[in-house]
């Protein structure tokens, strides 16, 4: 009998070519019915029997769009309207107070990629083709609904031939709105000095040339400018850290294919579909052999990223090169730079070849980054790709404008049930990436109609963004809230997995505020949605200086000493290192209490071991010292130190015992191992201490010492050994990048 069906699709459904797909799908099953937009995804209605409904759903979650992401899939029988002929695509219908997601940028398809190539196809060697499956999206999107002419493709008028691909349903750029051609889309123009070209062949063959003869390129992507070179050239190396201001930092590396990234590295098959998904992040790999030197020294993982403009594969064929350093264009610690005047002015000094091209960049994206730790994958940096993906809280954010933090800063805006956190900003510590903040939160309002109610931030006075909330606060007339750093780090978590109950937090960071005026980051806390208890911590240490030790790991080095172990037994060579001046000031600052205030940040342990060590006395950039203490040691050891097992997050074992060990000369690869070893199982001690006495099974881990892979992987795989449900977030970064979600969640009202 026929029957009449309503289907609501939500998620990422719009731009990513899922009604012609829809309408695809439905005409080979001939089955008959509409399908149309609306504020909250995608609805179809159909006229089919019950077992070809099925299949017909069975069929669009199998082969369902590759840029789209169901999120939400819901089927009822209604009672059977007019009688449907054929299958049609309908306007696109207002309902609800929904919004539709927004779709992050999608990198360059295979089949457009089969086009550019084919030289009797109307876009061969044509670098900005896309499609409904491909293309800008979200960078390009200045507001609701996504059209044209809300996004900086306006522009551009179509010429016909494209625009006949526009509305043409058998056509894949059927709606595709930013599609265009050689005759009537933008045009990269090549910049040097006072020279212009603007004949693309002729552009990527100067391009080749300056890569080969190993110098530096900048060029213009898809959320932002980009400098490359080949990764095997040291001078380029060296001199794109120049121009950006980083010394050693690590950089991201484009490879030419999958097969060039096995030749460097460890690729597994969750880490290929990941690395070629059409997200297209940098992904954290094992490394195997070097690229090149002065690209990742001292580092056993690679950051790896493929090529997703069709700039990027013409750059790989005609140059014989297998790898590039692929960063962001920018000096460190500011935005990467969008704008073609900021881009020339930035470079003018330089003597670079600087690409651009006419196709406006509204939302800075950069690239994102991920890893996988637990087997799964995690995000680091949220941004192209990933922005502006929304977390259904299952609570109520109307209204509400999250601040989030300081470092890795993203805020988070609230419609209906979800939190739609920007992307990634950077750390406030300079004029640039304020005014980027700023810039976000207004284009934030306009693409999604947004009025705050309700403003939330940070308890940290010092913070820029409280500063900037109670600003706002105070214009609008809206209600404040001030959250806890650590209790909001463990929210987001909550946020992420639905988890609207108490719950038990690991929540380890460099530094947040705590309510007792004292700095927190070695947290065992209790959480619910509105209220947290500190159950347990690592030991509070004198900070000297302040903010500023967590750029010198050899303070934290004198701190723990002088309040752990007792005064002056400090390792060999570790005085002469840091100098005896330098010690005995820091040691004066401590017991004066000059400038000192006192935390239990996991951060600033770490900085402390990675110093006593010898590993790293300054940190260049934010867990440089931790991170190298990761990366030295060496997992093939398996012992760890003792620990207090009644009071499991007390350090006066670890440290007698890692002075121990320094004293009759183990390798340092090895006393870094045991580290790891002894602070997992001192935070899985206290964490099944805490579960049984509070009857919490389920644990959070949240804050940016999670980055750590050797930590979690070995904490994640002890607490469910003992059977305690472990929640890692997977959709944000564990770092402070997730505050604002977590914040929205404190200040969400339930349903
Ligand atoms: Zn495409
Ligand atoms: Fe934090």
């Amino acid at each position: 009998m026929l029957k009449q069906y309503f289907i609501e699709i939500k998620g990422v459904v719009q731009g990513v070519g899922f009604r012609p797909f829809i309408y695809r799908m439905a005409t080979e099953m001939g089955i008959n019915g509409i399908v149309y937009n609306d504020n909250s995804g995608v609805t179809i209605s159909v006229q089919t029997t019950k077992e070809k409904c099925e299949s017909f759903i069975e069929k669009i979650k199998v082969h369902a769009p590759a840029a789209s992401d169901i999120v939400s899939f819901t089927v009822h029988e209604e009672p059977v309207t007019d009688v449907f002929e054929g299958f049609h695509i309908d306007n696109s219908r207002e309902s609800g107070t929904g919004v539709t997601a927004i779709s992050p940028d999608i990198a360059v398809c295979d089949d457009c990629m089969g086009e550019i190539a084919n030289s009797k196809d109307k876009r061969f060697r044509y670098p900005f083709i896309n499609c409904t499956s491909c293309g800008p999206r979200f960078s390009i999107i200045k507001m609701l609904p996504y059209d044209r002419n809300a996004t900086t493709m306006s522009d551009f008028g179509m010429c016909k031939d494209c625009s006949s691909e526009f509305t043409d349903i058998s056509s894949r750029r059927f709606h595709a709105q930013p599609v265009c051609c050689d005759d009537c889309g933008p045009h990269y123009t090549m910049c040097r000095g006072t020279d212009r070209e603007n004949d693309y062949g002729k552009i990527l063959q100067k391009i080749c040339d300056t890569l080969t003869k190993g110098d530096i390129v900048a060029i213009k992507g898809i959320g932002g400018y980009n400098l490359l070179c080949r990764s095997d050239s040291y001078k380029s190396v060296m001199k794109i850290r120049s121009i950006k201001g980083r010394k050693s930092k690590p950089f991201a590396v484009m490879f030419k294919n999958t097969d060039s990234v096995r030749r460097y590295a460890v690729l597994g098959k969750e880490e290929e579909i990941a690395l070629t998904s059409p997200r297209r992040p940098i992904v954290l790999l094992q490394q195997t052999r070097m690229t090149g030197i002065g690209v990742n020294d001292g580092y056993k993982t690679i950051g790896a990223i493929l090529p997703y403009m069709p700039v990027h594969y013409h750059i790989f064929e005609n140059t014989g090169a297998e790898s590039l350093i692929f960063t962001s264009a920018n000096k460190e610690g500011s935005p990467i730079i969008k704008d073609d005047a900021e881009a020339l002015a930035f470079f003018a000094g330089e003597d670079i070849p600087v690409v651009i091209h006419d196709r406006a960049i509204y939302n800075r994206v950069d690239d994102s980054v991920i890893t996988f730790i637990g087997g799964k994958e995690r995000i680091i940096r949220r941004s192209r790709g990933y922005a502006p993906e929304e977390i259904d809280t299952g609570r109520n954010c109307e209204g509400i404008l999250a601040m989030g933090g300081e470092m890795n800063s993203a805020f988070a805006i609230g419609k209906g049930t979800k939190a739609i956190p920007s992307q990634y900003i950077g750390d406030i510590n300079n004029r640039n990436t304020i005014d980027f903040y700023k810039e976000m939160i207004k284009h934030y309002y306009m693409l999604y109609r947004f009025i705050p109610e309700k403003i939330i931030c940070d308890y940290h006075p010092g913070y820029f963004t409280t500063r900037l909330a109670e600003a706002i606060s105070t214009k609008r007339k809206i209600r404040l809230q001030k959250v806890q750093h650590h209790h909001a780090h463990t929210a987001a978590v909550m946020a992420e997995y639905g988890l609207d109950k108490e719950v038990l937090s690991l929540a380890f960071d460099g530094l947040g505020l705590g309510n007792d005026g004292s700095m927190w980051g070695g947290e065992l806390l209790a959480c619910t949605p509105e209220s947290y208890r500190r159950i347990m911590h690592l030991p509070a240490v004198a900070i000297p200086g302040g903010n500023i030790a967590s750029r010198m790991p050899w303070r934290m080095a004198i701190s723990y000493i002088d309040s752990i172990c007792g005064h002056g037994v400090y390792p060999k060579g570790f005085v002469e290192r840091v100098g005896e001046y330098n010690v005995a000031g820091v040691e004066h600052m401590i017991h004066a209490k000059i400038n000192t205030p006192y935390g239990s940040g996991a951060g600033r342990l770490f900085d402390a071991v990675s110093s006593l060590l010898g590993i790293c006395d300054e940190n260049e950039y934010q867990g440089e010292a931790a991170i190298k203490l990761e990366h030295i040691a060496d997992m093939c050891e398996t012992h760890r130190y003792p620990i207090d097992k009644h009071a499991p997050m007390t350090l006066h074992l670890l440290f007698d015992a890692i002075l121990y060990d320094m004293r009759r000369g183990v390798e340092v690869c090895e006393i870094a191992a045991k580290f790891h070893n002894t602070l997992a199982y001192m935070m899985k001690s206290a964490a099944v201490i805490a579960a049984k006495k509070n009857k919490i099974s389920d644990i959070v881990l949240c804050g940016g010492v999670f980055q750590n892979k050797i930590l979690s992987d070995l904490l994640i795989k002890s607490l469910q050994e003992c059977g305690l449900k472990v929640y890692y977030p997977s959709r944000l970064p564990c770092n402070d990048s997730s505050l604002a979600v977590g914040q929205m969640f404190i200040a969400s009202k339930k349903i």
